[in-house]
This record gives structure tokens, sequence and C-alpha cells, in this order.
């Protein structure tokens, strides 16, 4: 910016339509939905700004309706990866020495293409490719991915403000350079808006992307990619590549000029990308930056004084909706003995009382989950609570794929707190409850914190100000955002910045400038006014 301190809109959250029946916003995405249902469509890679169909391709469907083809993707191979790497790298250059307010401007513009002309768009392909039900697609797709396209502007413009001291007899002016090579960024199939985020955070501070989405989100991958287009993101900039992951991440891996991974997805996973990082350390040309959001087994704990009814809302909204997909889903659940049988009845009431089935049924509270494999896991472990001893299955239990991947939302209680679905994160519409002595808070604290290998989110229960203080301090390391009173899900950009620690993650929180320092290494200019000529210092006489 050589011409004016220039002042970024301030960030303001986008409201979320409501999507009540008759209103105008319903009746756009059910119109989008029926037409891109009816069509079929083709996802090239992108790169340098060309759509690049390779022939070997994989058919799209939907999760609630897996015999239906959506269209097909293109699979990229190692030469199209390297492509993709080499396109970064000379597109770099340009976008690094472009004005920050170019950046700001594509990307503010990218959020009013999803506010206005893509929301409808965007929100279907996110219910068809990865079956969210309307208000769920609407607060992923287009609520969160345009606020963390606002709220990045205004956090990158807080960051380049931050200067140091100067004298009167030298200025000291820091400089936030991008970072020197590309960012691999590597999204999850749950959020529409982890994957528009991850390789635009990374844009915005002047990087250039290789981006792997993941190949159960292509359709709203697509989508992003398009707006990303549209808005006036440079060709080589972001560079979408999709294919077999461990092929395109070690191909990644090997260049000298690989830079930073962006990932959020599972632990194993992110584990196996930081170890092959580690092998090739010696041959990067600068340390990686390394940002990791991964698994979590997220629990509530409710104390004797908690409102069973704010309990049981908590638990069939945190556990269940999108159908516990959520890495921040409550699935371990601590209820004091005394509050339980009114917390079992209203949570048996809720759950009875979700309607589960196609996303298109906009009456709809539960649909499928992501894929068969996912389906088959979940089964297999509600079959195996129907015949431990140690295990109850209250309500749920049933599940179905003739047609979709559809799980019954389940709750198992059981009786030993370290039970195989209370320590393992199974990534779906399944919620275990363990129930405590009311005299054991304490103890079912340190529980609490030891039982799981995770850190990512919690929340805690209690009308009892000492029970909550309790509860705060001794579960400090137990989650990187913490509830007090209410669900641990839903976390909102620029309110609430997300992320976990332990095996949950770096805990560079995403929606916050945390995660924007990342992609910056800050360059020191001292410059001084009058230099000196004499190396003798008064001291030396
Ligand atoms: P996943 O780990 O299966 O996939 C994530 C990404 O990694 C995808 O792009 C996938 O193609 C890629 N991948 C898979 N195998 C790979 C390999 N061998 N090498 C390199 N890349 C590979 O995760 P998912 O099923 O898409 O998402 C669910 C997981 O993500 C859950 O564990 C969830 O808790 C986590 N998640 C965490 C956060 C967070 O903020 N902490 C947010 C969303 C999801």
């Amino acid at each position: 910016m050589g011409k004016g301190f220039f002042k970024v809109p301030v960030a303001k959250n986008e409201p979320v339509k409501d999507y009540a029946v008759g209103s105008p916003e319903r009746a756009a995405v059910a119109a989008a939905y029926k037409e891109m249902y009816n069509a079929t469509v083709e996802v090239p890679l992108y790169i340098n700004g060309k759509d690049v169909k390779t022939g070997d391709t994989d058919t799209m469907s939907c999760p609630h309706d897996h015999k239906h083809i959506l269209g097909t993707y293109h699979k990229a191979d190692k030469k199209l990866t390297q492509e993709a790497i080499d396109t970064a790298l000379a597109a770099r250059d340009k976008w690094a020495a472009t004005p920050w307010e170019q950046r700001a401007a594509i990307f503010l513009r990218a959020a009013e293409l999803i506010a206005g002309p893509y929301r409808a768009k965007i929100n279907a392909a996110t219910m068809l490719a990865q079956s969210k039900n309307i208000f769920q697609a609407e607060i992923d797709a287009s609520c969160e991915l345009i606020d963390f396209l606002r709220f990045n502007v205004q956090f990158m413009t807080e960051i380049y403000s931050e200067q140091p001291e100067s004298t009167s007899g030298a200025w000291n002016r820091l400089e936030y350079r991008p970072l020197e090579g590309f960012v691999y960024a590597v999204t999850p199939f749950n959020f529409t808006a982890i994957a528009g985020n991850l390789p635009a955070s990374a844009a915005l501070m002047g990087n250039v992307v290789v981006w792997k989405p993941s190949a159960s989100q292509m359709y709203s991958a697509k989508v992003v990619m398009d707006i990303f287009r549209e808005a006036g993101v440079p060709d080589g900039v972001i560079n979408m590549i999709v294919g077999d992951p461990a092929m395109i991440t070690e191909t990644v891996l090997a260049s000298p000029d690989f830079a930073g991974i962006h990932f959020t997805g599972s632990t194993g996973v992110f584990n196996g990308i930081w170890g092959q990082i580690g092998t090739n350390i010696s041959n990067y040309k600068t340390y990686p930056r390394i940002v990791g959001e991964t698994g979590g087994k997220d629990f509530i704990i409710a104390h004797k004084t908690s409102n069973p009814a704010q309990v049981a809302t908590a638990i069939a909204r945190g556990g269940f909706e999108f159908q516990g997909q959520k890495c921040s889903a409550a699935s371990r659940i601590y209820l004091s003995e005394s509050i339980w049988p009114a917390v079992k009845e209203q949570l048996i009431t809720d759950v009875k009382s979700f309607k589960m089935g196609s996303p298109e049924d906009m009456s709809n509270f539960i649909t499928a989950v992501i894929t068969e494999g996912s389906f088959d896991k979940l089964a297999s472990y509600i079959d195996q609570a129907k015949k431990d001893e140690n295990a109850e299955i209250i309500i749920g239990g049933g599940y179905d794929k003739s047609e979709g991947y559809f799980i019954e939302p389940t709750i198992i209680v059981t009786t030993d707190p370290n039970y195989t679905t209370m320590t393992t994160e199974l990534f779906g519409p399944v919620v275990t409850i363990y129930v405590f002595e009311d005299k054991d808070w304490t103890e079912t604290i340190k529980l609490v914190d030891n039982t799981s290998e995770y850190a990512l989110t919690g929340a805690v229960f209690s009308e009892d100000r000492y029970a909550l203080e309790e509860a705060i301090s001794g579960l400090q390391n137990a989650a990187g955002n913490f509830y007090v009173n209410d669900k641990p899900s839903g976390a909102v950009v620029g309110q609430q910045p997300f992320g976990g620690a332990r095996a949950s993650g770096t805990n560079d929180k995403a929606g916050s400038k945390l995660n924007l320092y990342r992609w910056v290494s800050p360059r020191m200019i001292k410059e001084t006014f009058v230099t000196p000529t004499n190396y003798r210092y008064p001291f030396l006489g």
C-alpha cells in the first residue's frame, strides 16, 4: 500500500437465515437442490487457472441417496501434482508483491458472492455432497465461510499494524512476508467452510497454495473454487487437486519449496504427515509451518445442580446435529445421578421426535452419514454395544444402508467410564453416557481429564459457582474450546476462536489472528537516519 492507510470494512458475522416454511430463501435452495440433483456435474482439477480433465475419474453420489450419481471428479497423478506445485511457485513472486488491499478486495468479494448470488448453490451443494440439512448447510457453507473471509481480512490489517517501537534516530519496521515457498492445504469432508478457509487464509496473507480437498466433498469444493475464480484469485495462486491422498501428499512433501501445511482432518493422518515432514526436514529450504486441527472426543459434564432440560437439549443438539460428524460433537457425557432420570426422559422424547431422511425434505433434522465406510464402522460399534454387558442402548441402535447411509441417533449408557465408545472418536450419531454418584464430582472431573487422548471441546453444566470453577480449572487442559452451561459445538468465527490441544491439534485457532500469524514470516527492517562513522564508543575515552 503506497498511497493511503486504508481501512477495511468492519467485519460482522453474517446473519443466519432461518429457512422458515414459505420463505424465499427456502424456495431458492429447494430449486437449486432440484436442479443440481437432476444434472450431472464434472469437477476438473484447477491448475494455473485452467480446468484440467485427466479422464481418470471417480463418481460422486449423495450419502442419503447413494445410488444417485451427482457427477464425476477428475484425479491427478504424480506429474499433475508436480505441475500444481510448479504453477504455484511460478505465481508466487507476483502474488507476494501484490498490495494487501488488492488481496483483501478479492476475498471480501468472495464473501459477498457467497452471501448473495452463490448462497443457494453452495448450500445445495453441501446438502447434496455432505448430506447436511438446510440449517447445517447455511451455518457452515454460507455463514461460516463468509465470516472466515471477512474476519481474516480485518485480522490481516490488525497484524500488519502491529509495529515495534522506533526512536527519532532509527525507524523500525516489521514487514509480514508470506512464507518462502508454497502452502499445502488439506481439508476434511465435514465443513465446506473449512475447505474454503484453509487455502484462502494462507493465500490472503500472500502465499500460493496447493489445495487438496476431501474426495467426499468434491461437489461443494468445486463451488468454492468457482467462487474464488470469480472473485479474482489470480491464476496459480490457489490450485485444487484431488486423487490418491497418500501419493499427492508424498509428492508435495518431497518438494524443497514446501513451506507449510494447513491441515484439518483426523489425528492419524496428521501424525503420518508430521512424520513425513520430519523425515524430509533437511531437504527443505525453510522450516515448514505445521498447522493441524484434528480429532476430538468431546464431553459434557453435568453437576447435580444443573438444569436437566438444558443438559438434555445440549446433548440432543451437540451430539446429533449433522449426525455427530462435527469435530466438536458431544460424544462422551458424564451425568450426575440426581439429574439423570429427568435428562433421560427428555432426551428419549427428543431423540424419538427427530425426523431422519433426505435433506431435500427440510423437515428432516437427521440425514445420512458420509460414506459406507463410516456407516459400517458405526454399525459395528452399535452391534458390539448390543452384546456388551456393561453397555445398554436406551434409544436408537438401528441402521439401514439400502438407500442412504442412515444410522439412527443412538444413545448408549455404560457403567464403565472407559468403555470403548467413551474413548474412541466415532464421528457419527452415537452418544455414550456415564452416570456418576453426586458425591463424586471432583473424581469425575479427573476422570474426564484423563479418559481421552483428545482435548478439543468440552462443556460443564451447573448452577453452583464453586462447582463450575472446579470444573473450569480442573479441565483447563482437557479442551481448547470450553463451554459453561452451553453445548460444546457451534463455534462462531470472531467470537469463539477454534482449536484444541493434545491429540486434537496444534491449536492455532481458526477464525482468529493467531492462525494468520502462521502464514507469515516477519522481516525486521531497521533504518538508521544518521549512521555512525567511528567505531569508538564514548566509554573508550
Ligand atoms: P480424514 O483424516 O480422513 O481426511 C482429511 C484429509 O486428509 C482429506 O483431504 C483426506 O483426503 C486426506 N487424507 C486422507 N488420508 C491421507 C493420507 N494418507 N495422506 C495424506 N492425506 C490424507 O478426515 P475426514 O474424515 O475428512 O474428517 C473428519 C476428521 O476431521 C475427524 O477426525 C474430525 O475430528 C476432524 N476434524 C477436526 C476439526 C478441528 O477443527 N479440530 C474440524 C473438522 C474435522
